[in-house]
């Protein structure tokens, strides 16, 4: 009679970091201490001890991207905002946040968060934001104030275009470098108006105009621009304009999400190497789940 030997399951690799080995390579790349002190950062749900084979990486830790999430097997999501950022007494499945809590503890895939100390690091989201609008000589608009040595950390950046071009052909270089939104491009200021210095904040920058002035900025790149800032700093740019300054800075708008995304890729990348240079190997993909909120715009009225 012949004998056949049982096919065995492989044992999990030696080369599968645990969830503790991820941590260590994302700490080293985006310090939780680089946070703001509101923020939320860090380890939202996940055993440390449990091996991560494959991560996915996304903007927004909400309901699409969980079922992306467990579709692809992921061991671990790995999101910039903060899905908990106020405390809670209960994370029962019977509300929308409990509910993606429950669902990646049931299936074994942890939940990391890298908010505004991925905003500070450097690679961080407003450099990705930049280098895909083909910006150079990056620096910071707010150095990162706990780190004085470290003058390349902190939110936001400015740097130059290789050379001016109109308000109008910039908006359609950032329309054609960011993923497709129902906003689009939104831009203020004179179309025709020639731009070469760009400032750049992913997610929303509007707290940042007095820096944006300062770093000389023709326009400026941000999300979530309301009437009263986008008014009143295009009134201001355009009243020192008609007294012989520039009339900048122009301003450029488009959705939050959109701005934050190109940072994911080299996330992943950077984990992929950090986790490398270990001796560790794990799958790390970034989400095609649009979560912009906004799904439709009706043309107005004429358009
Ligand atoms: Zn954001």
């Amino acid at each position: 009679m012949a004998t056949t030997t049982p096919v065995q399951e492989q044992p999990p690799g030696p080369s599968a970091p645990t969830l503790a080995e991820v941590l260590e390579v994302l700490e080293a790349m985006h310090p939780a201490r680089w946070a703001q002190p509101w923020d939320a950062v860090g380890l939202v749900c996940g055993d440390p001890a449990r091996t991560v084979r494959r991560v996915l990486l996304a903007v927004d830790p909400v309901d699409a991207v969980v079922d992306e999430a467990l579709a692809a097997g992921a061991d671990l999501l790995l999101v910039h905002h903060p899905l908990l950022l106020r405390p809670v007494t209960s994370v029962a499945a019977t509300t929308a946040k409990g509910s993606v809590v429950h669902r990646l503890v049931e299936a074994g895939c942890a939940l990391h968060v890298a908010h505004t100390n991925a905003d500070a690091a450097a690679p961080g989201v407003s450099d990705a934001l930049a280098r895909v609008l083909d910006l150079d000589g990056l620096v910071p608009l707010e150095p990162l104030a706990s780190e004085p040595g470290r003058p390349e950390l902190g939110i936001g950046r400015v740097g130059d275009l290789p050379a001016p071009e109109r308000l109008a052909d910039f908006a359609d270089r950032v329309a054609q470098a960011l993923p497709a939104t129902e906003q689009g491009v939104r831009v203020a200021g004179d179309p025709d108006a020639l731009v070469r210095r760009v400032a750049v904040c992913g997610g929303s920058g509007d707290s940042l105009f007095d820096r944006v002035r300062a770093s000389g900025a023709d326009v400026f790149v941000t999300a979530d621009l309301r009437h009263h800032p986008a008014s009143e700093a295009r009134e201001s740019a355009a009243f020192a304009g008609a007294a012989g300054a520039a009339g900048t800075p122009h301003l450029v708008d488009v959705a939050h999400w959109a701005s934050e995304w190109p940072w994911l890729a080299g996330c992943a990348d950077r984990l992929v190497t950090g986790l490398a240079a270990r001796g560790r190997t794990v799958d790390a993909h970034v989400s095609t789940t649009r979560t912009d909120p906004w799904v439709l715009r009706v043309p107005s009225r004429g358009e």
